[in-house]
Formats: structure tokens, sequence, C-alpha cells
């Protein structure tokens, strides 16, 4: 299932790629593609008893902070570079 959702995503990348930036949430996944890089993040799972889809906590102490849930900072993360970033924007300004 999770394999699925994975090809759809990698499908969608050459539409994606055609804009300047295109995020797409699909499933637990997390799609950013633009020119210079394609990332694929997991997300957190709706249905995680622990978390329910807020990808983590805030834990009480001196410094508090924000812990991770694992279902999915436990996930791989997948980037592709694409082309290289250059050293100055080729862009013009909006
Ligand atoms: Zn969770």
């Amino acid at each position: 299932m999770r394999i699925r959702t994975v090809a759809l995503a990698a499908a969608a990348v050459p539409f994606a790629v055609a804009a300047a930036a295109v995020v797409l949430e699909a499933g637990h996944w997390r799609l950013y593609a633009e020119r210079h890089r394609i990332e694929l993040k997991p997300q957190p799972r709706r249905s995680c008893p622990d978390c329910r889809g807020a990808g983590g906590w805030w834990v009480d102490g001196a410094n508090p902070e924000m812990e991770a849930c694992g279902c999915w900072s436990n996930r791989p993360e997948l980037r592709i570079r694409l082309l290289p970033v250059p050293a100055w924007p080729d862009e013009p300004p909006f």
C-alpha cells in the first residue's frame, strides 16, 4: 500500500518539475519538487495512537522541546538532487 503511494507520487514528478515548486501530499508522504531537488518526506499518521497525526508532542522540562513521533521520524526521507543550485539567484524578483 505504501509502495503504491510512492509510485503514484513519483509519477507526478515530471508535471511537478514544470512549475517552480510543487508540494503534493499523498497518504503518509509529502512530496516537494522544484527544479533543484525533489524531496519525499514521511508525514505523521492521523491514526497514530501516540501523536494522533500531530507528529510529536512537547516535553516539559527546563528546556521544553518537541519530541518527534516515531510514526514518521523512523521512516526514511528521500531526496533527489536535480539541477545544481546556482551561486546567485537566476530568477527575476517578483
Ligand atoms: Zn505518531
